[in-house]
């Protein structure tokens, strides 16, 4: 497979050595040759130090990830995730510690047993300008042929008054379109993204978190061909429709799975089978501290079950899309 790839979490400064002995080592060790930093607030942004979490990693930082990258042949793709994922429940990142203004539905209670992660309104006019400083920030710093936006498991849309009534296929498409805009129009970089938000759920058979049941699928149809759909999904499943579905929407598809042997087996192998030119590779996802997961992938003892079946994953997902 062309691509394949591992997408981990920065979190502070102290997690550098890790995503460098990533770039350094490990990767070059799977023959991975995409590695996804998911940096959010984690970077000493210039332009807006108040989006910046504590202890962040500086420019300098990227820029030598970025070198070190080179060196080894890997592209490095930073990303921020974009409109949801705006906080743990009731913990907002910095970005809306800042400017809770940003909010989407300041009136939902947080700390509620239901309720996942705040959003940013796609509405307000402050939102853009100040994140695409930071996209900016980020892509220079990282030298960066692409950028990931995020925008998975987007849950709370069409709450405020700016936004109220118009449906969440619109919002979610204004989101795409908007950095989009930004990314591929003026930038001239490869716009990534999740893909789970425009499968619809009720057609592919996806729970509501791998596919849209907010009717947010519609903006398929509305959103550029030319962004690379990263179909991640974690279930054991018959079939992998979005693999397919995506690449007739005229999407470059980009499949994605996570800690279940099978689960990653059978999504490899739909993706073998669905290939067209626009079948990427495979993109391994880890969703922990990435220290642990460099340890655990460098040979060290694990006792967490759970990390091992992390680390297990990757490793079975790397020589399964090196064929
Ligand atoms: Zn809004």
């Amino acid at each position: 497979m062309e691509r394949r790839g591992i997408h981990v979490m920065m979190g502070d400064r102290t997690k550098l050595s890790a995503v460098e002995r990533l770039v350094r080592e490990i990767a070059p060790s799977l023959d991975l040759n995409y590695v996804i930093v998911e940096v959010n607030g984690h970077f000493e942004y210039a332009s807006h130090p108040e989006a910046s979490e504590p202890k962040s990693m500086a420019a300098a930082d990227a820029q030598g990830l970025a070198e070190a990258a080179r060196a080894k042949g890997i592209e490095l793709v930073p990303m921020y995730n974009c409109l949801g994922h705006q906080s743990w429940r009731d913990k907002p990142a910095a970005l809306l510690r800042a400017h809770p203004e940003f909010n989407e539905a300041p009136e939902l209670d947080a700390t509620a047993e239901e309720f996942y992660c705040m959003s940013w309104c796609p509405n307000h006019p402050d939102v853009n300008p100040l994140l695409f400083d930071l996209f900016d920030e980020l892509l220079a710093a990282f030298g960066a042929k692409a950028f990931h936006v995020g925008l998975d498991e987007v849950f709370v849309l069409g709450h405020c008054p700016r936004c109220k009534g118009t449906p969440n296929a619109e919002l979610f498409a204004k989101a795409v379109n908007d950095y989009h805009g930004h990314l591929v129009g003026r930038r001239g970089v490869e716009m990534q993204m999740w893909g789970d938000r425009l499968l619809d759920a009720e057609t592919m058979g996806y729970g509501s978190w791998e596919s849209s049941a907010n009717d947010t699928h519609q903006a398929i149809e509305t959103v550029s061909s030319d962004i690379v759909m990263c179909d991640w999904h974690y279930e054991i499943m018959d079939d992998f429709p979005s693999v397919r579905f995506f690449q007739e929407k005229g999407f470059r598809v980009w499949p994605g799975g996570w800690n279940k042997p099978e689960s990653i087996a059978k999504l490899i192998e739909v993706a073998r089978r669905e290939a067209t030119p626009k079948m990427l590779g495979y993109l391994a996802t880890t969703w922990t501290d990435v220290e642990k997961v460099v340890d655990g992938l460098s040979g060290k003892p694990m006792e967490d079950e759970k990390l091992a079946a992390i680390v297990s994953g990757v490793k079975l997902g790397a020589e399964l899309a090196l064929g």
